[in-house]
């Protein structure tokens, strides 16, 4: 597969923070279609990696192409808008909306320029609205509002908002981390589910989850590649055992 065929090519990309490289050299690519987990101890460069491909860090040199365009000298409203979407670990949902106006003003053109948020009850938003919502488990809740939802249902609010802008590359931040065994599984469905039509790229912790969702793995130590491949590879992988999960 020639590198132009990738939703996400990543080349010798290298970012340096007073002259400490947090990534340093690192090549990655995410096909069509593929849930790649990215794994590593703390400060491993995990989160820099994805705040370099969502336009938050600016690399000191190489290369980040989503579907060939490159995305290190784009802004990031720009990169949002050639379909990249990236949640944070904590949501960010407006607690005082119901479950329905969250999504609502999470469509494109539902938030003005100023920030104001904007209701645009069109046939088409509607649709998309009650779509999104039974894809992320949330159609009986439609009508409450978002501060009176389980921890688990807040994080699949924010993945519901994010996938009304429908990126097709999705970035997400430790989706599982304080969630009960029977939310994280069926996060695992929900993530599964999204990627038949989109691509993904997780930080986790949790490696039983992990084992759930991942067709590739990539672990990090020290801003550089340790380890990459199937979950059953990285487990019997001694490098990465000694490193992280020994531990
Ligand atoms: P991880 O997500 O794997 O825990 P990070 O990407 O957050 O690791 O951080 C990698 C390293 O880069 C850490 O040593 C961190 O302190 C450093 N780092 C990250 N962002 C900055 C920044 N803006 N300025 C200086 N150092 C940073």
């Amino acid at each position: 597969m020639s590198n132009t065929d990738f939703v996400l090519a990543i080349e010798d990309l290298t970012v340096s923070f007073d002259g400490f490289k947090a990534v340093d050299g690192l090549n990655m690519y995410i096909d069509h279609n593929e849930l790649h987990v990215v794994i590593g101890p703390n400060g491993a460069g995990k989160t820099t990696v994805l705040d370099l491909i969502c336009g938050k860090t600016k690399s000191s040199s190489g290369s980040i192409k989503f579907k060939n365009r490159e995305l290190t000298k784009m802004p990031e409203h720009q990169i949002v808008r050639a379909g990249v979407g990236r949640k944070f670990q904590t949501p960010s949902i407006y607690e005082n909306l119901t479950v329905y106006q969250n999504l609502e003003v999470s469509y494109p053109a539902g938030r003005s320029v100023w920030g104001s948020l904007t209701f645009k009850r069109t046939d088409e938003v509607i649709e998309r609205v009650n779509k999104i919502a039974a894809e992320v488990l949330l159609t009986d809740l439609l009508q409450t509002e978002a501060a009176l939802l389980s921890h688990g249902q807040k994080q699949w609010l924010e993945i519901g908002m994010l996938l009304m802008q429908d990126p097709e590359l999705l970035m997400l931040d430790e989706p599982v981390a304080g969630m009960s065994a029977k939310e994280r599984d069926q996060t695992a469905d929900l993530l599964k589910r999204i990627c038949q039509n989109r691509s993904m790229l997780v930080i986790e912790h949790d490696m039983e989850f992990v084992k759930q969702i991942a067709h590739k793995v990539t672990v990090l130590h020290q801003g550089k590649i340790l380890a990459a491949g199937t979950m059953d590879k990285i487990q019997a992988n001694e490098k990465v055992i000694e490193v992280y999960l020994g531990h």
